[in-house]
């Protein structure tokens, strides 16, 4: 086998929880290429993975079939020469272009009615008896029913010092500046945001223990209305919330000293970049899906009603983010600062 493609998921977070299965397709096979066709919003994380050599960025739509842009696409990599395709998302669509580009071994988890489409079929488990996330997509290593490694590498991505420097200088940050990154935002709903006011009362805390210390707010375009609020109750926060590339925030976020962040793709990339956060979960579930790094911890209330997985609190009150009092997150988030 000499040359593999992945077909990526549609979150950043889900990408880089696939990390380790990249890594330990190469251990078995230093040989192996891997390449990625990924969605565009998430080949900047895959391009920084030290496991795969190409990323296909594609413009195609979450949720929508899009045949003759399929088409054209397996077109094109039908001539790369592939061996073998992991299909990662669990949609018919997503099992469709190493299908129609002839590739030969086509493994997945048993998914949305593709049986013809995958011929290394893995049984998909309930989702309350789903193992973690990470662990999930390492099966696919292994054949159906095998047994994992004993132990799974964490997600790690590639830094630059000097791109991370010139990302700096473009955003105004002097060097030797001492960086808070805050992530506010999670893209799958307000059950997993914890609280603006939160975020402003823990920045005014952290002002007056750290007053050199520059705080950032790090997200998409969309996260910038809740970034805003944070800035109301904290006018020294700069929200850069929409105005940074994924890539920008990777580098933001790796010269940071510390984060806090919601259980989102952003919590994920803290995580691979090995920085120390405070990673805040609402309404999901970190045993399914944990930042995967010794420098995290994690404040999850686990009341009876939670994990809910909901995108909105269904009882209304959210007081699985709301009961994490910014007094708790700042004592570990200090006890993270002073770590040597
Ligand atoms: S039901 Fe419970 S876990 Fe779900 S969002 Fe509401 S408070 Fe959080």
């Amino acid at each position: 086998m000499k040359k593999a493609l992945v077909i990526a998921p549609n979150w950043i977070g889900d990408a880089l929880m696939a990390q380790p299965l990249f890594a330990l397709l190469k251990a078995r096979n230093p040989r192996l290429v891997i390449d990625a066709l990924a969605p565009k919003w998430v080949a900047p994380v895959l391009a920084r993975m030290p496991e795969i050599s190409t990323v296909f960025p594609s413009e195609l739509a979450h949720g929508k079939l899009q045949l003759s842009a399929r088409l054209l696409f397996a077109q094109q990599l039908k001539h790369e020469g592939y061996d073998v395709a992991y299909v990662l998302p669990n949609s018919l669509k997503s099992s469709l272009i190493p299908f129609l580009a002839g590739i030969p071994l086509r493994v997945g988890y048993r998914g949305e009615a593709r049986f013809g489409m995958l011929n290394v079929r893995h049984a998909n488990p309930p989702r309350d008896k789903r193992p973690p996330m990470v662990e999930h997509y390492a099966r696919l290593a292994v054949k159906p029913g095998g047994r994992l490694p004993e132990s799974i590498p964490d997600p790690k991505l590639k830094t630059d010092p000097v791109r991370m420097a010139a990302t700096a200088e473009r955003f105004g940050i002097p060097p030797q500046t001492r960086v808070i990154a805050f992530c506010p935002g999670a893209e799958f709903g307000p059950a997993k945001r914890w609280p603006a006011a939160h975020f402003a009362e823990l920045a005014q805390m952290l002002r007056r223990s750290f007053p050199y210390a520059q705080i950032i707010a790090l997200g998409s375009g969309k996260d910038a209305e809740i970034a805003d609020e944070i800035v109301k109750g904290a006018p020294f926060v700069r929200n850069l919330c929409g105005q940074t590339s994924l890539d920008d925030a990777v580098d933001l976020l790796a010269l940071s000293e510390a984060a806090v962040c919601n259980d989102s793709g952003l919590m994920h990339v803290t995580a691979a970049l090995n920085r120390p956060q405070v990673a805040v979960f609402g309404s999901s579930d970190p045993r399914h899906t944990p930042p995967l790094s010794q420098a995290a911890s994690i404040m999850w209330l686990q009341l009876e009603c939670s994990p809910c997985f909901k995108r909105e609190c269904p009882l209304g009150h959210l007081r699985c983010l709301k009961e994490i009092e910014p007094e708790m997150v700042f004592v570990e988030l200090r006890q993270l600062l002073h770590r040597p």
